[in-house]
């Protein structure tokens, strides 16, 4: 899922300036996991905005802000409200979406922070870079990319302590996982082989997928 963190209130405030009519968008699913875009979080910034002088004049929840379709109707129902503004408390993706489809500015209350997983309630652990040449069958399934500091395809750098990785001794060093792994899963050969370095051929922006063959 995408992690998300609310941005400061201030820093939001600043964005809206003197729009005086909000309308508010949330995204049921990952900003909802993340506390920063549900149902809850939509009331609280209702609350606070009308606290400080604003009027929100509609509010709508996508159920994934990111598709393009049912993104579509709900900004047609903030439309109808005539806002100064949106603000938009999805990931960037959704803020982008959003704001297709209205003529008035849209804000994100939120920083997108990275692809990852929910470890728990509340507890988030970036898994992916979103490389676009996954290496993950060769390094028995832990990603090297995101989970190793330089992102080495063939570690570990020999900076690592104890299991821990040198540039920030919290985290366990990626390559010592991956050999702990493949040991296990009996694959330690892998090692042996060399990874392809990372080119930035399947990484240069933007870049689009069409499995349709037609627009
Ligand atoms: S190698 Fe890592 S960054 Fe690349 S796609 Fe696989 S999980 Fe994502
Ligand atoms: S110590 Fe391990 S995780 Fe840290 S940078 Fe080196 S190889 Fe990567």
């Amino acid at each position: 899922m995408i992690i998300t963190q609310k941005k400061p209130i201030e820093e939001l405030m600043a964005m809206i300036g003197d729009a005086a009519n909000i309308a508010i968008l949330g995204c049921n699913s990952c900003a909802t996991a993340c506390a920063t875009g549900g149902e809850k979080e939509i009331k609280e910034l209702s609350a606070y905005l009308e606290a400080h002088g604003k009027k929100v004049v509609a509010t709508a929840i996508g159920d994934y802000c990111c598709m393009n379709m049912s993104t579509k109707s709900c900004m047609k129902k903030l439309a109808a409200a005539n806002p100064d503004a949106v603000v938009c408390m999805s990931c960037g993706d959704g803020v982008q979406v959003a704001a297709k489809h209205i003529n008035v500015p849209v804000y994100p209350s939120n920083n997108t922070m990275f692809l990852g997983e929910a470890l728990r309630l509340g507890v988030f652990e970036e898994a992916c870079h979103l490389c676009g040449n996954c290496v993950l069958g060769k390094t028995g399934g832990i990603c090297p990319i995101s989970r190793c500091a330089k992102s080495l395809v063939n570690g570990p750098c020999g900076g690592q302590k104890n299991g821990k990785c040198e540039v920030n001794p919290e985290n366990d060093c990626a390559w010592i996982m991956i050999y702990n792994r493949l040991e296990a899963l009996g694959q330690l050969d892998k090692l042996a082989q060399t990874r392809d370095d990372k080119g930035y051929a399947d990484v240069s922006y933007p870049r689009t997928i069409n499995i349709r063959g037609k627009k």
